[in-house]
């Protein structure tokens, strides 16, 4: 098997992610697999399938600025201490 990091392995991965979120937005709004607006939003939305980043779906510590589990759990045990 290839190299894991290899440019062809990680090409041939995209490509595959790709197709992926294409039959997902083309299942989502109805619309053919092949169809030119799936295809750009496959390629914007391949790393997250994510189509927007308002404030709702967006990431909360930059909206209202909530911390991690990891950084809640590291100040609950500072107080404990
Ligand atoms: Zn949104």
């Amino acid at each position: 098997m290839a190299h894991p990091k290899d440019r062809g392995e990680r090409r041939r991965k995209l490509a595959l992610l790709k197709e992926r979120a294409a039959s997902v937005i083309s299942r989502k709004y109805q619309l053919d697999v092949d169809n030119e607006k799936v295809l750009q939003a496959a390629a914007r939305q391949v790393n997250h399938l994510c189509n927007c980043s308002c404030a709702l779906c967006g990431n909360p510590r930059r909206y209202i600025g909530e911390v991690t589990f990891q950084e809640r759990r590291e100040n609950a045990d500072r107080f404990d201490r």
